[in-house]
């Protein structure tokens, strides 16, 4: 009986040294538990369970540098504020005598004065304007208000343009957003919106303005000492999303939610042109095969293949690229519109882009023997190695001799050899590598990609004419690195 008691206590111990979530009883355990025991697995030893996640903590306070930055801006906020409303009194009273408006043959009477709010960089400030009537036609005038090109209760100045240049790169509502984070200014997504169409009116202008006058046979391009050889021109387009009214709808209330548009139908896109101008001699290679531009020029335009081809004209013009003997380049992809204005350049290179040439070599090839099969791979490999070497007419012979396996297959062989067969003369591309120029329209399919895609084509996206027109030819000050020009712009006032 002792052994027995013996036995089981030290069966006890040894319970209750096993490592376990559940604490051993403090006696003998009763059968049924040494029973449970025995079946549970033992631990390894040194085994320890993972620790539970902690919640990740944020720190409780900015550091404090930047609580004092804000503080030193808040503080003197409210000073340059002040200090600038102090300068805009000066002002009015130094032109007030100066920008006396006349009408109806004589000057205008004065008025009165009244102050004019507006949202400036450091927050509100009231203009002192004075107001003209004409006794005659009752019409009024403000001429201050024009001089400073301040529109009542709006935003004006630098901060416009500001806002100008973050509508711009990013969608409205947004800029908004990074408009209080940048500034400490809340506007909203419409103040941003005019902001823009108040720069980007005359900015259009002024583009539409330089090419209407390099057309003409009378304008005087820019004295260039030393024109380019060579300039290269790719020209490309996409389909743009139109809005399907004509005018932007209001919200009764600020907070009222409008339903969503209808489906586009077909017809209401409108193609956006892209060109990009550059020098051969300033491209560069920064590893092997790969080749990039120093300085490439963009123009773009909402609007037919005359007009692109003359702001590119406008736009050689006035970089001094169009010499008597400067031949232009032009790569691309097959379309007839740009072959079919080629010829306003007296000396002009038509190049096929080499890589839409391919496109159609590879769609025969995955019809003809399977996708990402290796004789597709082989057939694409061969033909870009005689295309590049100038033997466009032996492939266009060679395709000629295949036997399609399919009717789909026949179609696209079909479809090659006329594609070749029609741009073989723009197909010389030996002789193009040879002489530095390049075969594809890389440049201008990314260009095109930065000025349209990235900010007008993105989702649910619809313009306005004027609004597309308006905002591309912000986004080409900003991409060809002109944004200081918005300074010389005389911002327009716009009704909306
Ligand atoms: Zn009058």
């Amino acid at each position: 009986m002792r052994i027995v008691t013996n036995i089981l206590a030290r069966l006890g111990r040894r319970i209750r040294i096993a490592a376990s979530p559940c604490t051993a009883p403090a006696g003998p355990p009763s059968r049924k538990l040494r029973r449970t025991r025995h079946r549970t697995p033992k631990p390894p030893a040194g085994h320890v369970a993972p620790a539970a996640p902690v919640r990740p903590a944020l720190a409780l306070q900015p550091p404090s540098i930047v609580q004092i930055e804000r503080e030193v801006i808040e503080h003197f906020r409210p000073q340059m504020c002040q200090a600038l409303q102090h300068k805009l009194d000066e002002l009015a009273a130094s032109q007030t005598a100066r920008l006396r408006p006349t009408c109806c043959n004589r000057p205008v009477p004065y008025h009165d004065r009244t102050r004019v709010p507006t949202l400036t960089r450091f927050g509100w400030v009231k203009i002192l304007v004075s107001r003209y009537r004409c006794s005659r036609c009752r019409r009024e005038y403000r001429p201050l208000l024009g001089f400073l090109e301040v529109e009542p209760g709006k935003v004006s100045g630098s901060l416009a343009r500001l806002l100008g240049l973050l509508g711009v790169v990013v969608p409205y509502a947004l800029a908004a957003e990074l408009t209080l984070l940048f500034f400490g200014i809340h506007v909203n997504a419409m103040t941003v919106w005019r902001a823009v169409q108040r720069l980007g009116e005359p900015a259009a202008r002024h583009m539409e303005g330089l090419a209407a006058y390099h057309e003409d046979s009378r304008s005087q391009a820019p004295p260039t000492p030393t024109p380019p050889d060579v300039v290269m021109l790719g020209v490309d387009g996409c389909a743009l999303g139109m809005q399907v009214r004509k005018t932007r709808r209001q919200r009764k209330t600020s907070d009222e939610v409008l339903p969503p548009l209808p489906p586009v139908e077909e017809g209401r896109f409108r193609e956006v042109k892209t060109a990009v101008l550059l020098l051969p001699a300033e491209r560069i290679e920064p590893s092997p095969g790969r080749h990039s531009v120093v300085r490439r020029v963009l123009v773009t335009c909402l609007g037919d293949a005359d007009a692109i081809f003359s702001r590119a004209w406008a736009q050689l013009r006035e970089l001094g690229w169009l010499g008597t003997n400067t031949v232009v380049v032009i790569v691309g992809d097959g379309a007839e519109w740009i072959w079919n204005r080629a010829g306003i350049f007296k000396n002009h290179c038509e190049i096929l882009d080499f890589w839409h040439a391919m496109e159609y070599a590879w769609k025969y090839a995955r019809l003809q023997f399977g996708e990402s099969s290796r004789c597709a791979h082989h057939f694409t490999h061969r033909i870009a190695k005689d295309l590049k070497a100038g033997k466009v007419y032996d492939v266009i012979a060679r395709l000629k001799t295949l036997r399609p396996v399919s009717d789909e297959a026949r179609e696209a062989l079909k479809a090659v050899i006329k594609y070749y067969t029609d741009n073989a003369s723009r197909m010389q591309y030996d002789e193009y590598l040879r002489l530095g120029y390049g075969i594809g329209s890389g440049a201008v399919e990314s260009a095109h990609k930065q000025v349209v895609h990235a900010r007008l084509r993105q989702a649910g996206m619809r313009w306005s004419e004027q609004g597309a027109r308006r905002l591309l030819a912000l986004r080409l000050l900003l991409l060809n690195g002109h944004w200081a020009m918005v300074d010389r712009l005389r911002m327009a006032p716009i009704a909306a």
